[in-house]
């Protein structure tokens, strides 16, 4: 038999909130210009949807936010994102806090 019920969040309930963490996202992203205090305080919405659910953030999304300080990061504003081709990683300097995320990649995924 299967005993995988971790924490018994049931499957729908995780998609319900995988649902609203990608919507938190979008307003992060539509408010970032205008208010980026809002965009970072939705990033904590949406981290404690997952955690509280279970759920494993996308992989998409793991990149716009900062694992320390949970601020949105938009390359070019806050955060500067640089290619090692060499090692095969993407690493993401946050510029609030200038805490250094890096992220292996594979050829042909960027
Ligand atoms: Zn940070």
């Amino acid at each position: 038999m299967l005993k995988k019920r971790s924490r018994g969040k049931s499957k729908w309930q995780q998609d319900l909130g995988l649902e609203r963490i990608k919507i938190l996202f979008d307003r992060a992203d539509f408010e970032f210009k205008k208010h980026p205090e809002h965009s970072h305080r939705y990033v904590q919405l949406a981290r404690k949807i997952a955690m509280r659910y279970n759920i494993r953030m996308p992989k998409s999304l793991k990149r716009k936010f900062c694992k320390k300080c949970y601020s949105y990061l938009v390359p070019g504003v806050n955060c500067r994102v640089r290619i090692n081709k060499a090692k095969q990683a993407l690493t993401i300097t946050c510029l609030e806090c200038g805490n250094i995320m890096r992220y292996p990649y594979r050829r042909g995924e960027t």
